[in-house]
């Protein structure tokens, strides 16, 4: 069993490290609110660069690329050699790639591993990670990571994790507004939305959003359209990760118009003070409720 130093123990963070735990693992523990650390039942460690200290992996779980820029800046200095770092945050992929290659210079391994699978999938230890980072670092993250998730996907380089979740997120952030706008035409039309799902969830409109996520009450009971769009993935999340992915798209020179879209009705639905529902509920926003 390890010493791991737990860095961002929040609303994903926290059961994480509670799963890391219970695998046997010691857990030392930094959070800028310390009674997250607390809830989580690691060791409470000043700051971030004495929770690494004995540490042999460290783990961070962190708000966006700038917070961790900075804890990188903070602890690679204090790591020892060999440590092991996996950032499972959502940031951009310029950030990941540059504090990688940071760590490279102090000889450390570190893999980028975002994940999918929300608060119900960190506390169930279900969660999908996204691995960047070399072969050797993923194969040394592989066994800690699987402590966590139940999906452990190496993605290829440095980065590479990050861009996926970008990635796949954007596509579910698309996929929500197009099913949406089904269920809003439907029902201008005079058409059930019962009869639209039971025809396109076997039909080609079938899809994650509309057979997990269904935006209407009714069709799928555990939708979050069913508890008033209580989340689940909130719009402010969604909109960061849509944000993410215009700017990776920037600097790779992609055109996304689908994309650039979805950013916009989100941003849109956010500024309506929706941000902390879930990203199902821009149904209302199209429907202008
Ligand atoms: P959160 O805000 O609940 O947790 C982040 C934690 O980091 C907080 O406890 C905060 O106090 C702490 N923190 C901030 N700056 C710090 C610093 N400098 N040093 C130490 N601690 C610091 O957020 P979350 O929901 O746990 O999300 C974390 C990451 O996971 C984000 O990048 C998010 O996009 C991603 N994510 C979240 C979900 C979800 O459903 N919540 C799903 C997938 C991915």
């Amino acid at each position: 069993m390890a010493i791991i130093a737990f860095i961002g123990l929040g609303n994903m963070g926290g059961p994480m490290a509670r799963n890391l735990i219970k695998a046997g693992h010691t857990l030392r523990g930094f959070d800028m609110v310390a009674k997250n650390v607390e809830a989580a039942g690691a060791t409470a460690c000043k700051s971030a660069a004495e929770a690494v200290k004995g540490a042999e992996t460290v783990v961070t779980m962190l708000p966006a690329g700038p917070h961790v820029r900075s804890v990188y800046d903070e602890i690679l200095p204090a790591c020892a050699k060999g440590t092991l770092l996996a950032d499972c945050s959502t940031i951009d992929v310029d950030t990941a790639r540059a504090v990688a290659k940071k760590a490279e210079g102090y000889g450390l391994d570190m893999v980028d591993a975002p994940v999918s699978g929300g608060t119900g999938g960190a506390e169930a230890g279900t969660l999908t990670f996204m691995v960047g980072g070399s072969a050797r670092a993923f194969e040394r993250a592989q066994p800690l990571l699987a402590q966590m998730g139940k999906t452990i996907v190496h993605a290829g380089g440095p980065g590479n994790g990050q861009a996926a979740k970008i990635c796949n997120n954007m596509i579910l952030g698309i996929s929500m507004v197009a099913v949406a706008e089904g269920f809003s035409l439907a029902e201008k039309l005079g058409l059930d939305a019962q009869k639209l799902f039971d025809i396109s969830s076997k039909s080609s409109g079938q899809c994650w959003s509309m057979t997990t996520y269904c935006p209407v009450p009714g069709p799928v009971p555990t939708s979050p359209a069913n508890r008033d769009y209580r989340p689940g993935f909130t719009a402010d999340m969604m909109l960061k990760d849509m944000k993410l992915a215009q700017a990776a798209a920037n600097g790779a020179g992609q055109s996304i118009p689908m994309g650039a879209a979805a950013q916009a009705l989100y941003a849109l639905m956010v500024a309506g003070g929706r941000g902390s529902m879930d990203f199902s509920a821009i149904i209302k926003t199209l429907q202008g409720k």
